[in-house]
């Protein structure tokens, strides 16, 4: 059995790093399964990218596809352009994706018109929101995917209601959780520790990246004026993402207790986050590691496809009205934020699930 494994972004790197370490478990077992892994170059630096594979382990890629920056359909057509010429060279058996990026959506496409088969990973979430380009790349890539493993009930139904057989839906946890799980006795305290003298459960880590925050300055702007004022003066660290970079310097904000700083390595933002008094955010990702390791989590969007963080996990959405802000920050330092409970399965074993599935395909 050859697979390909897709990694293009950010995101995907901690979804990859466990089930590249379950294959690996089964060769050492005797099992006839291959990869190759394929990486897009969709984010390609060492914060967004390369420092991921240094710090969880994963091997260099085997072929980099090079797509580098552009828009999203010059993106798309990049990464399809090179997948497609690599299959033609060299095919496989199966192509797996992980989690709605580009490279998500771009790989799959390829794939299946050349009669490959497709795996999902992270199938079946929805936010129902076509504004994101996330939601357009999970639709497009759930509409033609073989075999879908999971990460919640909802996910499964989503599924079914599109008329998805059964026996093609694995429920099987969070990859994500996995590399969590795993890498959490080696976090790294950041330098920004030291630098402004950081201590547990006072200060607030925050991440913005979605379109409808950040392209926009008027409400970038709102949104953190709306956070500073609601802070209590504790300190406020912002991990900037790229996309969010140019519009952080056109509007200059500088607030004695807001800390603008790089993207951090995985080992150094969860060691923020697993200390701080609370994240706020408009990642998905996030929202599941602040749930497992209980912190306080606040959204700035209007929904989400991770609907268990908010049921079972210690989010809250708060929408994308910066007024929503001050009442949910009262609530944190009054100390009556929820407890959160783990979803089911999201264990640390989910990549060695999906390859015992896999391994069992008929
Ligand atoms: N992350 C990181 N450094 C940072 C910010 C985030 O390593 O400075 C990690 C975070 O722990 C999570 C992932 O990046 O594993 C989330 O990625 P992102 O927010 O870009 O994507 P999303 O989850 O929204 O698709």
């Amino acid at each position: 059995m050859k697979i390909d494994l897709i990694a293009g972004a950010r995101p995907n790197f901690m979804k990859i790093a466990p089930i590249i370490d379950a294959i690996k478990v089964a060769q050492i077992k005797g099992k006839n399964i291959e990869f190759r892994l394929v990486h897009t170059g969709q984010h390609y630096d060492k914060n967004m990218s390369g420092s991921f594979f240094e710090q969880l382990g994963i091997p260099l890629p085997d072929i980099n596809l090079e797509a580098g920056k552009g828009t999203q359909a010059e993106q798309t057509a990049k990464i399809m352009m090179g997948y497609e010429s690599l299959l033609q060279k060299e095919s496989t058996d199966y192509c797996l994706v992980v989690g709605d990026v580009t490279s998500t959506m771009a790989c799959s496409i390829v794939a299946k018109k050349i009669n490959i088969k497709v795996i999902h990973v992270e199938g079946g979430i929805r936010s129902w929101d076509l504004t994101m380009p996330e939601e357009i790349n999970r639709m497009v890539t759930d509409s033609i995917t073989d075999y879908f493993f999971t990460t919640s009930e909802t996910a499964n139904e989503n599924l079914l209601k599109n008329g998805i057989p059964k026996d093609r839906i694995f429920y099987v946890g969070n990859t994500m959780i996995d590399t969590l799980l795993k890498h959490s006795p080696n976090f790294i305290k950041p330098a920004i520790w030291d630098k402004v003298n950081l201590s547990e459960k006072n200060y607030i880590v925050m991440t913005l990246h979605r379109p409808a925050n950040v392209d926009e300055e008027d409400i970038l702007k709102e949104l953190i004026d709306e956070v500073i004022q609601n802070s209590n003066n504790i300190p406020i660290i912002f991990s900037v993402h790229p996309r969010t970079a140019k519009q952080m310097v056109s509007l200059g904000i500088s607030y004695p207790n807001l800390y603008t700083i790089e993207p951090l390595g995985y080992l150094e933002f969860n060691y923020l986050v697993e200390r701080a008094k609370a994240v706020i955010t408009d990642s998905g990702g996030i929202t599941e590691e602040t749930t497992v390791m209980n912190i306080p989590c606040m959204t700035l969007r209007d929904n989400t496809e991770r609907p268990e963080t908010i049921e079972l996990g210690t989010n809250e959405l708060l929408g994308v009205n910066p007024k929503a802000i001050g009442p949910a920050m009262k609530k944190l330092f009054s100390g009556k934020w929820k407890k959160g409970k783990v979803p089911h399965l999201w264990d640390g074993k989910t990549a060695g699930r999906i390859i015992h599935h896999l391994l069992h395909l008929s």
